[in-house]
């Protein structure tokens, strides 16, 4: 696999001098305060190994990156019943329109739009409490990532409750069409928790390691979802990870990846590797800008593509 670990010191030392391009998520204030200097790139191998530079280590809000654990979460709950919840097609709009709800019955396009995240949370809450299904969240990213250091930053969840009329209103319009069946409170409440996950980049490359290996986390050996599960994940990645912005990612990086406003990007090199970088300026649909190009250098550099 050559020198990964040259790689991504050569990748993250070329885009160094261009942190600060792109725009930092603002939308709530906890996420605003963060330094557009900071820049972490980590690469775990599905044999075991894990190459880290930069801020790696530093953990941030992993946002909608989320989306992905609580789709595996789901789908582990209720298997393919989600599906009629929610839709597999590439959305086109931004994470958070509403538009496309009206015009579809309130059932989200894709699990990784806001609308469809929040429908799938409401699966995951089934018959719990919110606060159980929080904690059912938390543990099954520690799990994953083997790691039980991992917590919600809650300074972050309550500043998204504040500021989340976008999503209520989300979470009302698909609940007046009873794809959501909880009140929008509780739902919410857990939702917000879970985009409000810090993690660093080796966390998440170590929690997303499954992906690459047909499903078994080859950290723990621990088999978390099957070989098939595993390819329709990250299809969903590929079509819908990055909003309207996933076709152009898809184009140039190639790889199923999610990302999320806090500037993470999680990728995935089927069979090889997964990818986390952290580089909180965005571009203008909401994703990593440094991260994406960092991404889509490594993946050249690698030869690593799902396109052959
Ligand atoms: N918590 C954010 C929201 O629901 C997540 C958005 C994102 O990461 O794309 O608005």
């Amino acid at each position: 696999m050559g020198n990964l670990q040259q790689l991504i010191d050569d990748v993250h030392g070329e885009l160094r001098e261009r942190l600060g391009e792109g725009k930092i998520a603002d939308y709530i204030p906890q996420l605003a305060k963060i330094s557009p200097n900071k820049f972490g790139i980590s690469l775990a191998t599905t044999d075991g190994k894990i190459y880290n530079v930069g801020d790696s280590s530093e953990t941030f809000s992993i946002q909608s990156i989320s989306k992905l654990f609580t789709l595996t979460l789901a789908l582990g709950k209720v298997g393919d019943g989600l599906w009629s919840r929610v839709g597999r097609e590439p959305s086109g709009t931004r994470f958070n329109s509403i538009v496309q709800l009206e015009h579809e019955m309130g059932r989200p396009r894709n699990p990784f739009v806001n609308a469809g995240a929040i429908a799938v949370t409401d699966v995951i809450l089934g018959e719990y409490q919110p606060k159980e299904a929080i904690a059912e969240i938390v543990r099954f990213v520690q799990y994953l990532a083997n790691d039980s250091s991992i917590i919600i930053d809650k300074n972050v969840a309550n500043s998204e409750i504040e500021h989340g009329d976008r999503n209520f209103a989300l979470a009302h319009f698909m609940r007046s069409f009873g794809v959501i069946k909880h009140s929008v409170d509780e739902v919410l409440g857990v939702y917000f928790h879970q985009c409000a996950l810090a993690m660093s980049c080796e966390q998440l490359a170590k929690s997303g390691l499954f992906l690459a290996a047909s499903g078994k986390n080859p950290i723990n050996g621990y088999n978390v979802v099957s070989s098939l599960r595993a390819k329709r994940i990250n299809s969903l990645m590929l079509t819908s990870g990055h909003y309207n912005g996933s076709g152009d990612f898809a184009f140039r990086v190639g790889l199923p990846a999610k990302s999320g406003v806090g500037g993470g990007i999680l990728a995935v090199v089927p069979k090889t590797a997964s990818i986390a970088v952290f580089s909180p300026g965005l571009d203008n649909n909401g994703n990593s800008l440094i991260g994406t190009i960092a991404l889509e250098i490594i993946a050249q550099r690698a030869g690593w593509s799902v396109f052959g």
